[in-house]
């Protein structure tokens, strides 16, 4: 028997759900209070703990729909306590990992929207494993509202960075915009929200159609077809002037600035030339770049980082606006490229 996913619905499906079980409206408003406002936990006591519903429908509810959602089996602190990372087990037992991320203005947390990843990114972890399978919304819900209940302050931001390449889960993952945004839920305003992808481009075609108002970060890391498609994949597929293409679109649609992710690879991408290669092709853009230091992953360890401040000041002196990511949680392996699905304990990954 497939069992309901009710966590993935959204207001009106669960409505619905409801209203086929005959029972009153006023349910579906308590069960989606309970799913995406209090704080509730997302294990084995998911429908248990919803004492305002009859002791009847909890049973149903066991008996038929999904009871777990993410379980929290470790969590590990950076050392300046400025990361925390979570290793959480989906009700199939699948292992997937967010990180909370501490800063002055408050905390953001960085979801998972795939187990595994497709993208086989030279210098990202996330897919040297392999692709284990899609995340559902609810999943991707349970991350958020699991790592919120850790944070003292407020939520100010949530970034769609972790395992996996969202738009290779578009859906699920325009569903869990959707349901996240809901004022009904945590009414989250999508300029707080961030989705980075390795720039598929006929879904980033879908999504400026949409209009929602998110940051868009593209993964460039190179400046020309040929060294992007040396170290990412999907430079076979799509050319950078057809992913240019489409930035510009989505800037036009949504207004919005687009984030170019920038990881300077010492030897590979890091040139002044390469810089200058950067500025012709963005010149003119609604866009800013954010240099990322690398970090260190297992399987490669011929990755260094590079002069990050020299690069930045040829981009910025050019009129491109250049920020550096400030790298947290790395002695974690909780930074960019450094998160997985598999059990901790197993030799992941070596410390930047
Ligand atoms: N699949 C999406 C989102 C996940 S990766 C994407 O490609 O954008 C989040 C960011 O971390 C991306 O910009 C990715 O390119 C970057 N990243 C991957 N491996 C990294 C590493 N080893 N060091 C620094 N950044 C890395």
């Amino acid at each position: 028997m497939m069992r309901h996913d009710l966590l993935s619905m959204d207001f009106e499906e669960l409505s619905a759900f409801i209203a086929a079980l005959e029972l009153p409206k006023y349910r579906a408003a308590q069960m989606f209070e309970w799913f995406h406002r209090h704080t509730a936990s997302f294990d084995a006591n998911f429908f248990k703990q919803m004492n305002n519903l009859p002791k009847s429908l909890i049973r149903t509810l066991e008996e038929t729909c999904i009871t777990s959602y993410c379980t929290t089996t470790e969590i590990k602190s950076s050392a300046s306590s400025e990361t925390k990372k979570y290793l959480f087990a989906l009700s199939d037992g699948v292992l997937i990992e967010s990180v909370q991320m501490n800063y002055s203005f408050g905390d953001s947390v960085c979801i998972s929207t795939q187990a595994g990843c497709k993208m086989g990114c030279s210098f990202c972890a996330s897919g040297a494993g392999g692709f284990i399978r899609n995340l559902t919304a609810g999943e991707m819900l349970a991350q958020v509202h699991t790592v919120r209940k850790n944070i003292l302050g407020k939520l100010s931001g949530i970034v769609l960075m972790g395992c996996g390449e969202p738009l290779d889960n578009f859906e699920q993952t325009i569903k869990f915009l959707k349901i996240i945004a809901d004022p009904k839920s945590l009414g989250i305003s999508m300029r707080s929200i961030t989705l980075s992808t390795c720039g598929l481009v006929p879904e980033i075609r879908k999504l400026a159609d949409m209009c929602l108002k998110i940051n868009l970060a593209i993964s460039l890391h190179a400046p020309n077809d040929r060294l992007r498609k040396a170290i990412m994949p999907i430079a076979n597929v799509y050319s950078i002037r057809e992913l240019m293409d489409v930035c510009r679109y989505y800037t036009e649609r949504t207004a919005r600035r687009i984030t170019f992710e920038y990881a300077l690879i010492a030897g590979t991408n890091d040139q002044p030339s390469h810089a200058h290669e950067l500025i012709k092709l963005l010149s003119g853009m609604l866009c800013h770049v954010n240099l990322i230091p690398i970090n260190s992953i297992a399987e490669e360890d011929t990755i260094k980082r590079s002069d990050l401040q020299h690069f930045a000041k040829i981009l910025n002196k050019n009129h491109i606006p250049t920020t550096i990511r400030r790298t947290i949680g790395a002695d974690i392996n909780a930074a960019c490229g450094q998160l997985r699905a598999r059990p901790w304990g197993s030799g992941a990954t070596r410390n930047a």
